[in-house]
């Protein structure tokens, strides 16, 4: 049988995607949604994310600066990802550029049904994938509102556009679901993602939610269909991410084919604007020794971004 596309499809029409829907929707009683596991009851409070029984977000937009296969139609001709920007985040990155809707939780409450129309919206502006940035507390609203559009007509593959501190449990609810998984490795310790995210085992989870996001959709590819995952990794000051390690878990762990998004944009906001190693920006240096390392991992099916373009 062929495979469907987008994935979802199949799980619409065998009505899996409704029980999918109840099973996320028991996390807002007692929520186990990302690593955080804060059991809380979001009727009644919120947990580390700041969310409660609403989805919230602060802006949606045709978004031109994602990976090229991700904003161009199959004939390359530039539409842009249909990207939404949830409020609320697991992590506490003290460096986030988005920090007044990831941190203060900046944006509007919007229900299930006006979620659809947006979903809708962005395929009828000419989107050629639903981007969603940071979905993961917010995925019972995301996957009700995706049943309501496909019933109208929605058909844009999904991007999970995620930090990668995920869990394995909540990843499974997404199998066949998402189509493409767009996923940073910060670090590759504990430590250093506690200092700067605030989380205490970024690196153990992050390796198993990639390996699991890897057994779902495999590397990224564009025939026959957009489909797999793509690593990105920003580089930071002092290489604090630990690149090198970052690359041999992709080698050896996943697959050599899987793209790679080496990024340079990094410069200081919020609270690291004080902090003693990433308070500056990065140096070309600093980059050129990323990009040879990349090299000689033979990483060769990504992209990297040029020094300067944010
Ligand atoms: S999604 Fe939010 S409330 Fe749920 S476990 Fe994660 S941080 Fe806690």
């Amino acid at each position: 049988m062929a495979e469907p596309y987008p994935y979802y499809l199949q799980k619409y029409e065998t009505g899996e995607l409704e029980r999918i829907v109840e099973k996320l929707k028991e996390n807002l009683k007692i929520c186990r949604l990302c690593p955080r596991y804060c059991m809380v009851d979001r009727r009644k409070k919120v947990g580390i994310c700041l969310q409660r029984d609403t989805a919230r977000l602060t802006n949606y937009l045709l978004h031109f600066g994602e990976e090229p296969p991700l904003v161009r139609d199959e004939d390359g001709e530039i539409k842009g990802a249909g990207t939404v920007f949830f409020s609320g985040c697991p992590m506490k990155c003290i460096y986030c550029q988005n920090f007044g809707f990831s941190q203060l939780n900046l944006g509007r409450d919007v229900s299930m049904m006006e979620l659809a129309e947006i979903f809708l919206e962005l395929q009828e502006r000419g989107a050629v994938n639903l981007d969603l940035v940071t979905p993961t507390p917010h995925l019972p609203f995301i996957v009700e509102a995706l049943r309501m559009a496909i019933e109208r007509g929605f058909r844009l593959p999904i991007v999970y556009n995620t930090s990668g501190y995920e869990s394995v449990e909540t990843l499974k609810l997404l199998d066949t679901i998402v189509d493409i998984y767009l996923v940073d490795i910060r670090y590759t310790d504990d430590e250093t993602g506690l200092r700067y995210s605030k989380v205490p085992d970024y690196w153990t989870t992050t390796k198993r939610a990639i390996k699991e996001m890897y057994r779902q959709v495999g590397a990224f590819r564009e025939n026959p269909f957009r489909r797999g995952v793509i690593v990105r990794i920003l580089v930071f000051p002092e290489d604090i991410g630990g690149y090198e390690k970052a690359f041999d878990f992709i080698v050896n762990e996943l697959s050599p084919t899987v793209p790679v998004s080496l990024m340079s944009q990094y410069f200081p906001v919020y609270k690291a604007l004080n902090d003693p190693v990433i308070g500056r920006k990065l140096t070309h240096e600093e980059y050129e020794r990323a990009v040879h390392t990349l090299e000689r991992y033979g990483l060769i099916h990504g992209w990297i971004q040029e020094m300067g373009r944010r």
